[in-house]
């Protein structure tokens, strides 16, 4: 059944100009676009959205990098969308990437990685009403 999930394409890849090209991945992968929408999100946004990662030492720096510049967000949608995005992703640290996954292809940093996936159904709707108003999502 059709499922969604919330990606980001982080200021990172934005930056280097590989946003048509992560897009095109998404699209080859099959996903449809619900909604998406290109922001210069503040740090106060950032820290609520990675809120769960509030304790781990790179909390502070994540949240400034979110915050550098531009970025996509994204509502993907197709069967097993959520499982799909993150192998289409690849592992967080592009050093333990797979061949052929975004990361391995655009990101540059565990930190600086390209793109960001819900990792669960609960997170994923948490993620989308976070970014998306309901009129947003027709
Ligand atoms: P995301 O949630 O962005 O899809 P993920 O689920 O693969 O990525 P998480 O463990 O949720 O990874 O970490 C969230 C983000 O925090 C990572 O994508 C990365 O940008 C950053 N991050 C994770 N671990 C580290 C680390 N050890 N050092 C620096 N940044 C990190
Ligand atoms: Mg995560």
């Amino acid at each position: 059944m059709a499922q969604r999930t919330f990606s980001i394409v982080k200021p990172d890849a934005v930056r280097k100009g590989y946003t048509g090209a992560i897009l095109a991945e998404i699209d080859k992968a099959g996903f449809q676009i619900v909604s998406l929408k290109k922001q210069h999100i503040s740090v106060a946004q950032a820290q609520g959205f990675y809120a769960v990662h509030k304790e781990r030492p790179f909390f502070n720096d994540l949240c400034a990098f979110m915050a550098s510049g531009p970025l996509v967000l994204m509502v993907l949608e197709k069967d097993n969308a959520i499982l799909d995005l993150r192998k289409l992703m690849g592992a967080t640290n592009p050093a333990n990437a797979e061949e052929g996954t975004i990361r391995k292809k655009f990101a540059g940093s565990i930190q600086e990685n390209a793109i960001h996936g819900s990792d669960a159904e609960e997170t994923a709707a948490f993620e989308i009403g976070y970014w998306f108003a309901g009129y947003e999502l027709l």
